[in-house]
């Protein structure tokens, strides 16, 4: 990554509307803002994107499975080590367990270390009578329900990429350092699969027990295995943002979105002809769109046209939020829309977006079982087709909160009120992360 700063890299997206962007009062703070990112350095480099890329190739294929998994909204109250440790914890043992049973390694990508810009249903909210402007993420705004607080801020910006820093710093650290060991993240499921509640997943654990003697036996290097790779992923949302973090690699004179190595624009900005499209359209990192039910074919090929007119592999990946009940009607037509057209795409599925309920007392919030029949939907599709489900999407803490309605721990609607805890969306917690990743790992394997 060179010197050069390229203000206003990427800077076609200027022409094109832009959806769900802060008002800032002062334009020249946020100018000042973006001209003090720009002078920042990278926060990921060329060469760890390039691998990323063919990473996701590799899972287009069925050689490799994505997962990945955060916060809906990170939060800078929460930029804690213990915080960023259960998470990457969770992760990682996840992952021990589907590398299982997908028999194929594990692409491991946070929603971490920048996801802290949320597009929003309502450009306001209102409680006891009083409306104010929505919480945007802590990268614009602040939680609190005063006027003050929901003042954009370009500042945030600022404190936002100096957070992913520090996050991704910590990352870099635990899994370079020799805290991923898979004896250890394997001893972790262990734990887990000794709780009765967890104890249909007993059998599987100890099938990988058995797996990791005949390692052992047969004189795999484990300290080999101590170190991974891990990524970071956000929601290209903030156009300034990502527009400053944007930079000329000078090896090969391409642009990348430096704030991430993989970015993605969500359910609301991804109009082909909008700014975020043209943004990303603009960087060679991986890149990913949500897409809904109501995804048209005419867009679908526009958003291919528009990322990847090339159809390079590993550098697109459609991530398919339908909800359980949609899944099985919709996406069989899209996927076949792309195998008629032929540009590769990595399929993964978010499970969580499509199946968002208000519980009787309240609370944003999706049940376990739903979230996993609609993984169970996107496998059985994919399969039906013979095209390759990738990867899975979802929004995880490692916590014990109480956000997700059901799991081995049977949160009802009463037990939400326990610990509920996010800025947006309801997370799974530690326990019900671990348990979908033995239930895909069982899907992976049938
Ligand atoms: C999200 O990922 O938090 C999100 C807002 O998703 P979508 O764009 O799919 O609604
Ligand atoms: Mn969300």
């Amino acid at each position: 990554m060179n010197e050069l700063q390229v203000p206003g890299a990427a800077a076609g997206w200027r022409q094109h509307h832009a959806a769900q962007q802060p008002r800032y009062p002062d334009p020249q703070a946020l100018a000042a803002a973006a001209a003090d990112l720009r002078t920042r350095p990278p926060l990921v480099f060329a060469g760890e994107v390039d691998s990323l890329r063919e990473k996701m190739e590799s899972a287009s294929q069925g050689r490799a499975f994505v997962l990945m998994g955060g916060d809906c909204a990170e939060s800078f109250h929460d930029n804690t080590a213990i915080n960023i440790r259960l998470k990457l914890q969770t992760i990682l043992q996840m992952a021990a367990v589907l590398t299982y049973g997908a028999s194929t390694p594990v692409v491991k990508i946070g929603r971490m270390a920048g996801q802290y810009a949320k597009p929003r249903s309502s450009d306001t909210e209102t409680r006891g009578g009083v409306t104010l402007p929505s919480y945007r993420g802590d990268s614009v705004n602040d939680h609190a329900f005063t006027a003050e607080a929901r003042v954009p801020d370009p500042q945030r910006m600022v404190d936002a990429y100096l957070r992913a820093g520090t996050t991704l710093n910590l990352i870099r650290s635990f899994t370079m350092g020799g805290y991923a060991d898979l004896r250890e993240v394997h001893s972790w499921n262990r734990g887990f699969t000794a709780n009765p509640a967890y104890k249909r997943f007993e059998s599987f654990a100890e099938e990988i027990d058995r797996a990791m003697r005949f390692m052992e036996a047969a004189g795999v290097d484990f300290d080999a295995l101590r170190q991974v790779d891990f990524y970071a992923a956000h929601e290209a949302l903030l156009l300034e943002y990502e527009d400053a973090m944007t930079r000329e690699d000078s090896r090969s004179g391409r642009l990348y979105d430096t704030s991430a190595h993989f970015l993605w624009v969500g359910e609301r900005t991804r109009g082909a002809d909008d700014a975020h499209v043209a943004l990303l359209a603009g960087v060679h990192n991986p890149v990913g769109v949500k897409i809904g039910p109501t995804t048209t074919r005419d867009e679908l090929l526009a958003l291919v046209d528009r990322l990847n007119p090339e159809g390079d592999p590993g550098r697109l990946s459609l991530i398919t939020r339908m909800g359980a009940d949609r899944i099985r009607d919709v996406l069989p037509q899209l996927v076949e829309i792309i195998r008629a057209d032929g540009r590769p795409v990595t399929w993964i599925t978010d499970p969580m977006h499509g199946n968002t309920i208000t519980s009787d007392n309240g609370y944003k919030t999706r049940r376990f079982d739903t979230i996993m029949e609609e993984v169970r939907g996107f496998f059985e599709v994919h399969r039906s087709l013979g095209t390759v489900p990738a990867g899975i999407h979802v929004e995880l803490t490692g916590d014990d909160v109480t956000e997700v309605l059901g799991g081995g721990e049977h949160i009802d609607e009463a037990g939400l009120a326990r610990r509920y805890e996010t800025l947006v969306d309801p997370r799974l917690n530690h326990q019900q992360s671990l348990e979908m990743a033995f239930e895909v790992a069982e899907m992976l394997r049938s």
